[in-house]
Protein backbone atom coordinates (compact mmCIF):
# COMPACT_ATOMS: atom_id res chain seq x y z
CA UNK A 1 0.00 0.00 0.00
CA UNK A 2 1.27 3.23 -0.41
CA UNK A 3 1.37 5.80 2.43
CA UNK A 4 1.56 9.33 0.36
CA UNK A 5 -0.12 10.41 -2.76
CA UNK A 6 3.85 10.60 -4.07
CA UNK A 7 4.21 7.31 -3.84
CA UNK A 8 1.06 5.58 -5.46
CA UNK A 9 1.56 5.20 -9.45
CA UNK A 10 -0.82 6.58 -11.13
CA UNK A 11 -2.11 4.70 -15.29
CA UNK A 12 -3.03 6.40 -17.75
CA UNK A 13 -4.20 4.17 -19.86
CA UNK A 14 -4.32 5.57 -23.55
CA UNK A 15 -8.18 3.79 -24.33
CA UNK A 16 -10.97 2.01 -22.45
CA UNK A 17 -9.21 -1.51 -23.53
CA UNK A 18 -6.19 -0.65 -22.16
CA UNK A 19 -8.36 0.58 -18.49
CA UNK A 20 -10.26 -2.77 -18.82
CA UNK A 21 -6.82 -4.45 -19.44
CA UNK A 22 -5.44 -2.73 -16.31
CA UNK A 23 -8.07 -3.63 -14.10
CA UNK A 24 -7.89 -7.28 -14.73
CA UNK A 25 -4.97 -8.04 -12.91
CA UNK A 26 -6.02 -8.81 -9.56
CA UNK A 27 -2.34 -8.06 -8.19
CA UNK A 28 -1.65 -4.87 -9.39
CA UNK A 29 -5.28 -3.55 -10.10
CA UNK A 30 -5.21 -0.48 -7.94
CA UNK A 31 -8.70 1.74 -8.18
CA UNK A 32 -10.40 3.63 -10.82
CA UNK A 33 -10.00 7.20 -10.45
CA UNK A 34 -11.87 9.95 -12.22
CA UNK A 35 -12.29 13.61 -10.61
CA UNK A 36 -11.13 12.28 -7.30
CA UNK A 37 -13.36 14.53 -5.30
CA UNK A 38 -14.52 11.27 -3.43
CA UNK A 39 -11.01 9.52 -3.51
CA UNK A 40 -8.83 12.30 -2.71
CA UNK A 41 -11.17 13.32 0.79
CA UNK A 42 -11.18 9.23 1.49
CA UNK A 43 -7.82 8.46 0.94
CA UNK A 44 -6.62 11.70 2.70
CA UNK A 45 -8.98 11.02 5.93
CA UNK A 46 -8.02 7.79 5.89
CA UNK A 47 -11.41 6.30 5.47
CA UNK A 48 -10.07 4.64 2.37
CA UNK A 49 -6.22 2.98 2.56
CA UNK A 50 -4.23 4.28 -0.41
CA UNK A 51 -3.86 1.81 -3.21
CA UNK A 52 -0.85 0.77 -4.57
CA UNK A 53 -1.84 1.95 -7.85
CA UNK A 54 -4.63 4.02 -9.56
CA UNK A 55 -6.05 4.07 -13.10
CA UNK A 56 -6.91 7.12 -14.53
CA UNK A 57 -10.97 6.96 -16.48
CA UNK A 58 -11.45 10.46 -16.66
CA UNK A 59 -9.79 11.60 -19.74
CA UNK A 60 -10.49 8.10 -21.60
CA UNK A 61 -12.62 9.32 -24.78
CA UNK A 62 -14.95 6.42 -24.40
CA UNK A 63 -16.07 7.77 -21.54
CA UNK A 64 -16.82 11.43 -21.63
CA UNK A 65 -19.60 11.78 -24.64
CA UNK A 66 -23.68 12.52 -24.13
CA UNK A 67 -25.15 11.68 -26.95
CA UNK A 68 -29.22 10.71 -27.94
CA UNK A 69 -31.03 7.79 -29.21
CA UNK A 70 -35.29 7.82 -30.33
CA UNK A 71 -35.52 7.13 -26.51
CA UNK A 72 -32.70 7.68 -24.07
CA UNK A 73 -29.76 9.86 -23.56
CA UNK A 74 -26.33 7.52 -23.17
CA UNK A 75 -24.05 9.19 -20.67
CA UNK A 76 -20.60 8.26 -20.24
CA UNK A 77 -19.58 7.79 -16.73
CA UNK A 78 -16.40 10.36 -17.10
CA UNK A 79 -19.19 13.08 -17.77
CA UNK A 80 -19.10 15.97 -15.14
CA UNK A 81 -21.70 17.59 -13.55
CA UNK A 82 -20.50 20.54 -15.40
CA UNK A 83 -21.23 19.02 -19.08
CA UNK A 84 -24.56 17.55 -17.46
CA UNK A 85 -26.24 20.37 -16.24
CA UNK A 86 -25.07 22.23 -19.60
CA UNK A 87 -26.11 19.52 -21.83
CA UNK A 88 -28.99 20.36 -23.76
CA UNK A 89 -30.29 16.49 -24.45
CA UNK A 90 -29.76 16.39 -20.20
CA UNK A 91 -32.10 19.81 -19.41
CA UNK A 92 -34.70 18.66 -22.17
CA UNK A 93 -35.24 15.12 -21.63
CA UNK A 94 -33.65 14.57 -18.21
CA UNK A 95 -34.22 17.65 -16.19
CA UNK A 96 -34.17 16.40 -12.79
CA UNK A 97 -30.71 15.25 -13.65
CA UNK A 98 -29.44 18.40 -15.11
CA UNK A 99 -30.69 20.23 -11.44
CA UNK A 100 -29.31 17.67 -9.38
CA UNK A 101 -25.85 18.31 -11.26
CA UNK A 102 -25.87 21.86 -10.93
CA UNK A 103 -26.60 21.43 -6.57
CA UNK A 104 -23.48 19.58 -6.80
CA UNK A 105 -20.66 21.42 -4.53
CA UNK A 106 -19.05 24.48 -6.17
CA UNK A 107 -17.68 25.18 -9.87
CA UNK A 108 -14.74 23.75 -9.23
CA UNK A 109 -16.09 20.39 -7.86
CA UNK A 110 -18.52 20.33 -10.71
CA UNK A 111 -16.02 20.36 -13.30
CA UNK A 112 -13.91 17.72 -11.30
CA UNK A 113 -16.83 15.27 -10.45
CA UNK A 114 -18.31 12.50 -12.63
CA UNK A 115 -21.51 10.91 -12.73
CA UNK A 116 -19.75 7.67 -13.00
CA UNK A 117 -17.52 8.66 -9.59
CA UNK A 118 -20.91 9.55 -8.11
CA UNK A 119 -22.91 6.45 -9.20
CA UNK A 120 -19.87 4.10 -7.96
CA UNK A 121 -19.37 5.93 -4.52
CA UNK A 122 -22.50 4.43 -3.76
CA UNK A 123 -23.30 7.30 -0.62
CA UNK A 124 -26.85 7.39 -0.02
CA UNK A 125 -26.02 11.63 -0.20
CA UNK A 126 -25.22 11.08 -3.39
CA UNK A 127 -27.80 13.89 -5.23
CA UNK A 128 -27.26 12.34 -9.16
CA UNK A 129 -29.02 9.14 -7.51
CA UNK A 130 -32.71 9.95 -7.62
CA UNK A 131 -33.09 11.50 -10.74
CA UNK A 132 -30.96 8.14 -12.23
CA UNK A 133 -33.18 6.19 -10.71
CA UNK A 134 -36.63 7.93 -11.61
CA UNK A 135 -35.52 6.94 -14.95
CA UNK A 136 -35.61 3.11 -15.09
CA UNK A 137 -32.45 3.21 -17.09
CA UNK A 138 -29.38 1.20 -17.28
CA UNK A 139 -25.78 1.01 -15.75
CA UNK A 140 -23.52 -0.33 -18.13
CA UNK A 141 -20.67 -1.81 -16.69
CA UNK A 142 -17.60 -3.89 -18.52
CA UNK A 143 -14.37 -5.81 -17.74
CA UNK A 144 -12.60 -7.70 -20.29
CA UNK A 145 -14.85 -10.20 -20.82
CA UNK A 146 -17.39 -8.24 -21.98
CA UNK A 147 -20.24 -5.64 -21.14
CA UNK A 148 -23.50 -5.81 -19.39
CA UNK A 149 -26.29 -3.60 -18.02
CA UNK A 150 -27.48 -3.46 -15.13
CA UNK A 151 -31.10 -1.82 -14.08
CA UNK A 152 -30.27 1.36 -12.19
CA UNK A 153 -33.05 -0.02 -9.63
CA UNK A 154 -30.45 -2.99 -8.76
CA UNK A 155 -27.19 -1.28 -8.93
CA UNK A 156 -27.11 -0.32 -5.68
CA UNK A 157 -26.99 -3.18 -3.18
CA UNK A 158 -26.21 -1.81 0.32
CA UNK A 159 -24.61 0.77 2.37
CA UNK A 160 -22.13 2.20 -0.05
CA UNK A 161 -21.77 -0.94 -2.42
CA UNK A 162 -22.90 -1.92 -5.97
CA UNK A 163 -23.53 -4.57 -7.76
CA UNK A 164 -20.09 -4.50 -9.55
CA UNK A 165 -17.67 -6.58 -9.87
CA UNK A 166 -13.71 -6.03 -8.69
CA UNK A 167 -12.32 -5.80 -12.31
CA UNK A 168 -15.69 -3.97 -13.67
CA UNK A 169 -15.82 -0.29 -14.56
CA UNK A 170 -18.94 2.05 -15.20
CA UNK A 171 -18.86 3.09 -18.90
CA UNK A 172 -22.05 4.54 -19.50
CA UNK A 173 -25.87 5.24 -18.78
CA UNK A 174 -28.67 4.97 -20.52
CA UNK A 175 -31.30 6.85 -19.28
CA UNK A 176 -34.77 6.67 -20.86
CA UNK A 177 -35.92 9.69 -21.66
CA UNK A 178 -38.93 11.57 -19.74
CA UNK A 179 -42.24 11.00 -22.05
CA UNK A 180 -43.81 13.88 -24.47
CA UNK A 181 -46.09 16.17 -21.63
CA UNK A 182 -44.27 14.69 -18.10
CA UNK A 183 -42.07 16.86 -15.86
CA UNK A 184 -39.69 16.44 -13.16
CA UNK A 185 -38.93 18.06 -10.31
CA UNK A 186 -35.41 18.16 -7.89
CA UNK A 187 -35.54 19.21 -4.16
CA UNK A 188 -32.38 19.31 -1.99
CA UNK A 189 -32.93 20.04 1.68
CA UNK A 190 -29.23 20.70 3.15
CA UNK A 191 -28.31 23.10 6.22
CA UNK A 192 -27.74 25.54 3.90
CA UNK A 193 -28.22 26.74 -0.13
CA UNK A 194 -25.30 26.16 -1.22
CA UNK A 195 -22.10 23.92 -0.69
CA UNK A 196 -23.99 21.57 1.55
CA UNK A 197 -24.13 17.87 1.69
CA UNK A 198 -28.15 16.50 1.29
CA UNK A 199 -30.09 15.83 4.42
CA UNK A 200 -33.01 15.02 2.39
CA UNK A 201 -33.44 15.00 -1.70
CA UNK A 202 -35.48 13.59 -4.15
CA UNK A 203 -37.03 13.54 -7.50
CA UNK A 204 -39.72 12.75 -9.51
CA UNK A 205 -40.97 12.12 -12.55
CA UNK A 206 -44.89 13.01 -13.03
CA UNK A 207 -47.32 12.59 -15.87
CA UNK A 208 -50.72 13.93 -15.82
CA UNK A 209 -53.52 13.00 -18.10
CA UNK A 210 -57.15 14.79 -17.77
CA UNK A 211 -56.82 15.51 -14.55
CA UNK A 212 -55.57 12.07 -13.54
CA UNK A 213 -52.07 10.73 -12.38
CA UNK A 214 -51.24 9.07 -15.42
CA UNK A 215 -47.59 8.16 -14.05
CA UNK A 216 -45.47 8.87 -10.60
CA UNK A 217 -41.99 7.98 -10.47
CA UNK A 218 -39.91 9.00 -6.96
CA UNK A 219 -36.96 8.45 -5.55
CA UNK A 220 -36.05 9.66 -2.07
CA UNK A 221 -31.99 9.94 -1.09
CA UNK A 222 -30.24 10.61 2.55
CA UNK A 223 -33.06 8.42 4.46
CA UNK A 224 -31.94 4.83 3.81
CA UNK A 225 -28.71 2.84 3.58
CA UNK A 226 -29.25 3.12 -0.20
CA UNK A 227 -31.61 6.02 -2.22
CA UNK A 228 -35.06 4.34 -2.39
CA UNK A 229 -37.63 4.37 -5.12
CA UNK A 230 -41.10 4.72 -3.40
CA UNK A 231 -43.11 2.08 -4.87
CA UNK A 232 -46.04 1.79 -2.33
CA UNK A 233 -46.64 6.06 -2.72
CA UNK A 234 -46.07 5.75 -6.79
CA UNK A 235 -48.86 2.55 -6.49
CA UNK A 236 -51.27 4.50 -4.04
CA UNK A 237 -51.74 7.34 -6.45
CA UNK A 238 -51.39 6.07 -10.33
CA UNK A 239 -54.57 6.08 -11.54
CA UNK A 240 -56.11 8.04 -9.01
CA UNK A 241 -57.23 11.77 -10.09
CA UNK A 242 -54.81 14.69 -9.02
CA UNK A 243 -56.68 16.72 -5.70
CA UNK A 244 -55.94 16.90 -1.81
CA UNK A 245 -57.11 13.54 -1.37
CA UNK A 246 -54.68 11.83 -3.03
CA UNK A 247 -51.66 14.22 -2.36
CA UNK A 248 -52.52 13.61 1.94
CA UNK A 249 -52.61 9.98 0.82
CA UNK A 250 -49.01 10.20 -0.79
CA UNK A 251 -47.53 12.12 2.02
CA UNK A 252 -48.72 9.94 4.79
CA UNK A 253 -47.32 7.08 2.61
CA UNK A 254 -44.23 8.94 1.94
CA UNK A 255 -43.10 9.89 5.32
CA UNK A 256 -44.36 5.79 6.54
CA UNK A 257 -42.49 4.55 3.46
CA UNK A 258 -38.86 5.27 5.40
CA UNK A 259 -36.35 4.85 8.03
CA UNK A 260 -33.93 7.21 8.18
CA UNK A 261 -31.79 7.47 10.90
CA UNK A 262 -30.34 9.99 13.24
CA UNK A 263 -26.98 11.48 11.76
CA UNK A 264 -24.72 14.11 12.33
CA UNK A 265 -26.85 16.59 9.75
CA UNK A 266 -30.22 15.17 10.14
CA UNK A 267 -32.60 13.28 12.70
CA UNK A 268 -34.72 10.20 12.06
CA UNK A 269 -37.92 11.69 12.58
CA UNK A 270 -37.33 15.13 10.84
CA UNK A 271 -36.24 13.37 7.45
CA UNK A 272 -39.51 11.43 7.79
CA UNK A 273 -41.32 14.54 7.61
CA UNK A 274 -39.09 16.30 5.04
CA UNK A 275 -40.18 12.83 2.85
CA UNK A 276 -43.39 13.33 3.05
CA UNK A 277 -43.41 16.99 2.60
CA UNK A 278 -41.42 16.83 -0.26
CA UNK A 279 -43.77 14.22 -1.96
CA UNK A 280 -46.96 16.76 -1.35
CA UNK A 281 -44.63 19.15 -2.99
CA UNK A 282 -44.25 17.13 -5.79
CA UNK A 283 -47.62 16.45 -6.70
CA UNK A 284 -48.39 19.89 -5.80
CA UNK A 285 -45.81 21.44 -8.15
CA UNK A 286 -48.48 20.03 -11.13
CA UNK A 287 -52.17 21.40 -9.19
CA UNK A 288 -50.80 25.07 -11.12
C1 LIG B 1 -16.11 20.04 -1.40
C2 LIG B 1 -16.96 18.89 -1.91
C3 LIG B 1 -18.32 19.10 -2.07
C4 LIG B 1 -19.14 18.06 -2.54
N1 LIG B 1 -20.48 18.31 -2.69
C5 LIG B 1 -21.29 17.30 -3.10
C6 LIG B 1 -22.69 17.53 -3.23
O1 LIG B 1 -23.22 18.63 -2.98
N2 LIG B 1 -23.45 16.49 -3.66
C7 LIG B 1 -22.92 15.27 -3.97
O2 LIG B 1 -23.66 14.37 -4.38
N3 LIG B 1 -21.59 15.02 -3.86
C8 LIG B 1 -20.77 16.00 -3.43
N4 LIG B 1 -19.43 15.78 -3.30
C9 LIG B 1 -18.92 14.41 -3.59
C10 LIG B 1 -18.32 14.20 -5.01
O3 LIG B 1 -17.99 15.40 -5.64
C11 LIG B 1 -19.21 13.42 -5.97
O4 LIG B 1 -19.60 12.19 -5.40
C12 LIG B 1 -18.47 13.16 -7.29
O5 LIG B 1 -19.41 13.01 -8.29
C13 LIG B 1 -17.54 11.97 -7.31
O6 LIG B 1 -17.04 11.84 -8.64
P1 LIG B 1 -15.49 11.75 -8.94
O7 LIG B 1 -15.36 11.67 -10.41
O8 LIG B 1 -14.73 12.83 -8.26
O9 LIG B 1 -15.16 10.33 -8.26
P2 LIG B 1 -13.78 9.77 -7.67
O10 LIG B 1 -13.49 10.44 -6.37
O11 LIG B 1 -12.72 9.75 -8.70
O12 LIG B 1 -14.24 8.26 -7.40
C14 LIG B 1 -15.28 7.95 -6.49
C15 LIG B 1 -15.47 6.43 -6.45
O13 LIG B 1 -15.92 5.96 -7.69
C16 LIG B 1 -15.00 5.01 -8.26
N5 LIG B 1 -15.07 5.27 -9.69
C17 LIG B 1 -14.84 6.44 -10.34
N6 LIG B 1 -15.12 6.31 -11.66
C18 LIG B 1 -15.53 5.04 -11.84
C19 LIG B 1 -15.98 4.29 -12.97
N7 LIG B 1 -16.10 4.83 -14.20
N8 LIG B 1 -16.30 2.99 -12.80
C20 LIG B 1 -16.21 2.41 -11.57
N9 LIG B 1 -15.81 3.07 -10.46
C21 LIG B 1 -15.48 4.36 -10.60
C22 LIG B 1 -13.67 5.26 -7.59
O14 LIG B 1 -12.84 4.12 -7.56
C23 LIG B 1 -14.16 5.66 -6.19
O15 LIG B 1 -14.48 4.51 -5.44
C24 LIG B 1 -18.58 16.79 -2.85
C25 LIG B 1 -17.19 16.58 -2.69
C26 LIG B 1 -16.40 17.62 -2.22
C27 LIG B 1 -14.92 17.38 -2.06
Amino acid sequence: MATTFEEMNCAFPANLAEALELMSDEQTRGRPLAGGTDLMVQWESGVLPMPERAISVKHLPELRTIEESDDAVIIGSAVTHMQLRRSDAVVRYLPSLADAAATIGGYQIQTMGTVGGSVANASPAGDLAPSIMISDGDVIVASVRGERAIPVNEFWTGYRKTDMAEDEIIVRFRLPKMPEGACEVWRKLGPRKAQAISKVMGSCRLLISDGHIEQFRVAIGSVAPVCVRLRAVEELVTGKPLNEEAIAAAEACAAESVKPIDDIRSKADYRKWVTGRMVRGFLEQSLG
